[in-house]
């Protein structure tokens, strides 16, 4: 075939079908490294504040996303205590069966963030949750988290 002529058809070229195995590893990334080493360590959130757009990033990154300040040297502790920004009810599991108990799933805004976590809610009825309330994380205790999301129990009302 020469250099000029265009193929039509991509089955006129030789080709295999098959499989490919692939394996990868997930990597939280330098700012995500340091926020869970924190809350297995610490049992606290990690933010990042870029004090040139006064933004507080949680979870943190390694530079401003609006003005790409580095901020890899402005990781800040933000506590364990924040609001539900909004929420959901949870009824079914993923295969569609119903779940024993209700679970409730919310967006907590960490205080004097702009940032914040998703996960469960507990120690409250679906029906006495509102947006706007004040909750705070329960953690796992020291020895038995990992660094992972899951260290994380629920957010309780305060
Ligand atoms: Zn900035």
């Amino acid at each position: 075939m020469a250099i000029t002529e265009r193929l039509q058809n991509t089955t006129e070229v030789s080709y295999w079908t098959g499989e490919i195995p692939l394996e990868y590893i997930y990597t939280y990334g330098r700012a995500g490294e340091k926020y869970f080493r924190n809350l297995k360590d610490k049992g606290t959130f990690l933010g990042a504040k870029c004090d040139k757009c006064d933004i507080v990033y949680v979870p943190p990154r390694i530079y401003c996303e609006k003005c790409f300040q580095r901020l890899e040297d402005k990781y800040v502790d933000v506590g364990t205590i924040g609001t539900v920004h909004t929420f959901t009810v949870l009824y079914k599991n993923l295969d569609g069966t119903e779940k024993e108990k209700p679970v409730i799933m919310a967006m907590v805004r960490l205080d004097g963030t702009d940032g914040g976590v998703v996960h469960y809610l507990g120690e409250v009825e679906p029906s006495q949750v509102e947006i706007g309330m004040q909750v705070k994380a329960v953690l796992k205790p020291k020895k038995d988290r990992k660094g992972i999301i899951t260290d994380i129990k629920y957010f309780k009302p305060l």
